[in-house]
């Protein structure tokens, strides 16, 4: 361990308060978080459990070890898929934990970055704040890339070998990108879509910006599939990105910033419910009003956002029997997105519509309540962690001889469309989807 600083009364308070002391003091050490750890189980170090995490926080916060030498690793390898928090008898709220220590590191790697003791990375703080806050920037990436995909320029690139020498997993994840759609096709924003047949709800949709980008088919499939099950669907002028990729990698104050545009948004809206299609950014949403706990007029406004936010299996289940037309083949099996399951707490609805679909089977996956190391951009950075979890979620999978494999976030969906394509046995036949691509299919929806 290194050398630690001695700090005076109130910037030693003032750290015992960021490192979320208080809440690190309920952990009663039991270890029953462990064995629902994917890090712990692929490490194998108590360093990277959500006990030892807990307790490093806790040492940190004391003064006892170095923030960025001895706490940074730890919890930047976590995935912060907080099946921890689950599973914990005590109740430790890890999120905050996580997060509180997330933002204490990327604190101080920005001093360091700005005294240039610490190179940044210039690419991912463009793509977090140039990039993903902005709609239309959005668009035009999603629209390049239809281009990219549509006029041979893929080909080229694959077999040059550029992708491969620029980044590894990047090169790997274009591959998997599912086919864009044309920009033509595209859903309007500031926009009510009127319901078919008997108006049953008038619901609001949070478009996201990775799903509205090169994922947009997903999301116009989604529109319409509520439509046909009798709901007015909002889209909002102003929405934007939820913020879960900036509070992930530490960016507290612009996740904030994103959340009161967003609330902002939806705020009038005449709707029962704001409904996405994405675990991750839900997620987010639904916990809004603790991520601006120390602000009480945006913290009232985020309760009322909170109420609403729906993810869209649960309305979807409010809203009866889907209107089938069609029937699914065979064996269909799904992966838990860890924030829809673990921080939405729904783990029901989206097998409910999956048993319901005609023509298909339901079968349960082996753990499939543990993460598939997505983790947002965790795939991206630490690719290697990520695929040692990944190839053994995909034995998993293969076990059950489904050849659907679903999911209902787009990080999971590109993780698994990877994890088949480099497991022999699936790659030939197995094939993953987002659930609303297949219960849009058998409803008739193109
Ligand atoms: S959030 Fe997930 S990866 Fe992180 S400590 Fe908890 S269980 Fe492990
Ligand atoms: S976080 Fe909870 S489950 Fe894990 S060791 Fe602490 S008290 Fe036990």
């Amino acid at each position: 361990m290194s050398k630690v600083q001695s700090l005076d009364k109130e910037k030693y308070e003032e750290r015992l308060y960021d490192l979320t002391y208080e809440a690190t003091n309920r952990c009663i050490q039991c270890g029953y978080c462990l064995p629902v750890c994917p890090t712990y189980d692929s490490m194998e170090s108590e360093s990277h459990s959500p006990r030892g995490r807990i307790n490093l926080v806790k040492m940190a916060a004391e003064g006892k070890i170095n923030i960025l030498d001895d706490l940074a690793e730890p919890i930047e390898l976590c995935l912060g898929c907080r099946a921890c928090e689950v599973a914990c008898p005590v109740n430790v709220p890890y999120g905050e934990i996580y997060e509180g220590a997330l933002e204490v590191i990327n604190k101080q790697k920005e001093e360091k970055k700005a005294t240039k003791e610490i190179k940044s990375n210039k690419i991912l703080d463009m793509t977090l704040n140039q990039v993903f806050p902005y709609k239309k920037r959005l668009r035009t990436i999603g629209n390049f890339t239809w281009f990219y995909q549509n006029s041979g320029l893929n080909k080229i690139l694959r077999k040059s070998g550029v992708m491969e020498k620029v980044s590894k997993p990047m090169a790997e994840f274009e591959k998997v990108l599912p086919q864009i759609e044309a920009p033509s096709r595209r859903y309007k924003f500031n926009h009510i879509y009127e319901p078919l047949g008997e108006k049953k709800m008038s619901v609001a949709f949070f478009p996201g910006c990775i799903m509205d980008s090169v994922m947009s088919k997903i999301n116009r499939l989604t529109i319409e599939l509520l439509q046909k099950c009798g709901c007015e669907v909002w889209i909002p002028k102003n929405s934007t990105c939820c913020g879960a990729l900036h509070a992930h990698q530490g960016k507290i104050s612009k996740a904030k910033e994103l959340a009161e545009e967003n609330i902002q948004a939806f705020e009038d809206m005449e709707v029962q419910y704001i409904i996405n299609n994405a675990g991750g950014c839900g997620a987010m949403l639904y916990e809004y009003d603790k991520l601006l706990k120390n602000d009480p007029l945006w913290n009232e406004r985020a309760k009322k956002f909170v109420k609403k936010s729906k993810d869209i299996t649960e309305v979807l289940n409010m809203l009866g029997s889907l209107p089938f037309e069609k029937e699914w083949e065979g064996l269909i099996t799904y992966q838990d997105s860890c924030h829809l399951r673990n921080v939405q707490g729904v783990i029901e609805a989206p097998r409910k519509l999956l048993h319901s679909i005609p023509g298909a089977t339901y079968i349960e996956m082996r753990d499939s309540h543990l993460c598939c190391a997505s983790g947002g951009i965790y795939n991206l950075i630490h690719y290697d962690e990520s695929m040692k979890i990944l190839d053994k979620k995909m034995k998993y999978a293969v076990n059950t001889n489904a050849k659907t494999i679903v999911t209902t976030n787009p990080g999971c969906l590109l993780q698994m469309k990877l994890g088949i394509e480099r497991n022999n046995d699936a790659s030939k036949n197995v094939k993953a989807y987002h659930l609303i691509e297949i219960l849009a299919e058998v409803c008739g929806i193109k």
